[in-house]
């Protein structure tokens, strides 16, 4: 595995070398692109590393009444310890605190875990839930933002151009008349640490003071060639009572949660158990 390795100190001297390289890719925490190249080396590579560029937007959080911004460096551990998501984005601490082991949390980046697109990408299938923007930055300094589920295109397939990057992540804040947050990331593996999910469910319910659900996101990660927003389960919950759901109605959400999935069999579970454990891990969220 031999390649270049350039590293820029700002942003300005980030974009003049996107402009100057012809065969590069970005670095952030490199947890997933050092075992990418290890398979398959890529001769005359140039890898930009970006854990060197001091830019408060690309590694700060910013927060204002609309929501949360996230820089796309921020690392996994970051994303655990600050308490703002704690405590109105549990699913996307949740999410950050369950990936590989505490090693790894240091140096991998949410970043990275979008732009690696992988159907299974934890902070990614929180992020869906939260209904997230990607802010992309071109080598010109120009900026664009996209939902989030059009930034993923396929297995390990993102809407990045060859010459842009991700430069930050906005999560909208709760809606109006939020009284509570029923917000978790649920995670089915074959061991608790070091592994990627074989399914996982993530979702962000809102309710307002009398318990009624006002705004619900819910997305299936591992079950598809691409993380999905379930749509049609979001808006069977609106209106319904969070604690009053009927077993009739738990079985009719699920149902549609699962009919987002499309999974594999590989070597890690089959498609059945996949869809198994989706449909039943989606009805429990009410217990
Ligand atoms: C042992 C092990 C266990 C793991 N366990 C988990 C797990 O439990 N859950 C999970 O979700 N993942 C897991 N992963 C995968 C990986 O750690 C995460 O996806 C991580 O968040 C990747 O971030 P990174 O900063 O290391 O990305 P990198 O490896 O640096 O980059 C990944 C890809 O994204 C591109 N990229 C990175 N940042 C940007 C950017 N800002 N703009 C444009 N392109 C960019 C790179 O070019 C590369 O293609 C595991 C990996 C290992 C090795």
């Amino acid at each position: 595995m031999e390649f270049n390795i350039i590293n820029p100190k700002t942003k300005s001297e980030l974009l003049k070398t996107i402009r100057k390289e012809k065969h590069f890719r970005f670095g952030a925490g490199c947890t997933d692109l050092l075992m990418e190249l290890k398979k398959n080396s890529d001769e005359g590579l140039t890898v930009i590393n970006l854990s060197q560029v001091k830019d408060a937007q690309f590694n700060g959080v910013k927060k204002s009444a609309k929501g949360i911004r996230l820089g796309a460096m921020l690392t996994a551990h970051q994303i655990v310890m600050n308490e703002d998501i704690k405590n109105n984005f549990p699913v996307l601490h949740e999410a950050a605190l369950s990936l590989a082991s505490t090693q790894i949390r240091q140096v991998a980046t949410i970043g990275g875990n979008l732009c690696t697109a992988s159907p299974s990408g934890d902070m990614a299938c929180a992020l869906v839930t939260l209904e997230a923007d990607c802010e992309i930055l071109g080598a010109n300094g120009k900026a664009r933002t996209i939902p989030i589920t059009d930034f993923f295109t396929g297995v390990r397939k993102t809407a990045l151009k060859k010459n842009e990057v991700l430069y930050g992540i906005f999560i909208p804040s709760k809606k109006k008349k939020v009284k509570n947050i029923t917000s978790r990331f649920i995670k089915i593996g074959a061991r608790r640490s070091m592994e990627c999910s074989v399914v996982s469910l993530a979702y962000h319910i809102q309710t307002d003071e009398t318990g009624k659900i006002i705004h619900a996101g819910v997305a299936i990660g591992a079950s598809a060639p691409t993380i999905r927003f379930a749509k049609s389960a979001c808006g069977f919950l609106i209106g319904k009572k969070f604690k009053n759901i009927s077993q009739r109605e738990k079985e009719e959400f699920a149902g549609k949660v699962l009919s987002y999935a499309s999974p594999i069999t590989d070597i890690r579970a089959t498609a059945w158990y996949r869809k198994e454990v989706l449909f039943n891990i989606s009805k429990a969220i009410f217990e």
